[in-house]
């Protein structure tokens, strides 16, 4: 980094545990540099009884962060001014300090909406959707569906339990909950999209059997990596248009960006670094 950093530097941090698979750091430090912004941003594990410290350390210091798995759930309560996007899902992704305050914010939301958008080449308004999971990212994910007018989001999880809190939470009349896998079977959807963590390691499950379709118009994972995902791989083999969360961590960012520094962020060297990133060996 050709930067100089000095005392006045504002630092931030991608909070969780495990954060060793992130290109966060890559992505955010390139749109830094295009701005020519003071700050430098870096991955540090964070066990879940240091969350607190870590984000009223971090932005009392003047800077801020990302919360990534398994804290943006806990995170939403810890932070004095949660936004209203974050007290709707009960989940935080972005925060900072602002007089004195730890504010929070959720970026997946947008971030989510801007990436399906590019992907799709269209708003996914009308669509019949089947969404794998019921965690924070499933919650932001949700509500930019519900807000984009889709017509109706099943979703299913491994525990059910979980899936119908966030139905009932967030859902509405157009959400209902698949209780058993069966319950898909021969299903039709414009869309499915995999918001659990299964595909961040290589010998992790499929987080679903697209097999078991009659339809899938379009697949978009959550879950991005260097070298893209094996539902994304698997989906394509079936013929069936799927992308990774590539588009979504530089949508996110970029929106995150935006709440620190008080100006847009550089999508192009965002994009340029992600994609150098993932040729990179592993
Ligand atoms: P989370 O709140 O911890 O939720 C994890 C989800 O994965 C839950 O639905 C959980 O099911 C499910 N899951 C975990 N292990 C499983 C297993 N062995 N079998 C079946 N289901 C399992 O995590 P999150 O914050 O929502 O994040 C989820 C994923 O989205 C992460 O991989 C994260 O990297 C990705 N993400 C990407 C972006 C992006 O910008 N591309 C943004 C946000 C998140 P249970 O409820 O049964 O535990």
């Amino acid at each position: 980094m050709s930067h100089l950093v000095t005392s006045r530097t504002r630092v931030f941090g991608l909070l969780g545990d495990p954060v060793r698979h992130a290109l966060s750091p890559v992505v955010q430090n390139a749109a830094f540099q295009e701005a020519g912004v003071d700050g430098v941003y870096v991955s540090l594990l964070c066990k879940v009884d240091d969350l607190q410290g870590c984000i009223r350390g971090i932005g009392g210091a003047g800077g801020g962060g990302n919360l990534t798995l398994p804290h943006k759930e806990r995170a939403a309560t810890l932070v004095d001014r949660p936004s209203d996007a974050v007290r709707r899902i009960g989940a935080c992704n972005t925060f900072w300090e602002e007089d004195g305050k730890i504010v929070g914010d959720n970026t997946d939301i947008e971030g989510f909406r801007r990436a399906l958008r590019e992907f799709l080449g269209r708003s996914p308004e009308g669509y019949r959707v089947l969404m794998i999971g019921a965690g924070g990212a499933a919650r932001a994910s949700l509500l930019a569906l519900l807000e984009d007018d889709v017509q109706e989001v099943v979703i299913t999880n491994r525990t059910a339990e979980r899936a119908r809190a966030v139905s009932r939470r967030i859902g509405g009349e157009r959400t209902r909950v698949a209780d058993t896998i069966n319950d898909l079977q021969g299903g039709s959807f414009d869309l499915v999209v995999n918001t659990t963590c299964l595909g961040l390691s290589e010998d992790d499950p499929l987080p679903f059997d697209l097999s078991r379709l009659d339809r899938a118009g379009a697949v978009m994972d959550l879950v991005y990596g260097p070298n893209g995902t094996r539902f994304v791989e698997v989906a394509r083999d079936l013929g069936i248009k799927a992308t990774d969360g590539g588009e979504m961590l530089v949508q996110q960012g970029a929106v995150a960006f935006e709440r620190w520094w008080g100006v847009a962020a550089s999508l192009p060297a965002m994009k340029a670094a992600l994609a150098a990133a993932r040729n990179l060996p592993v």
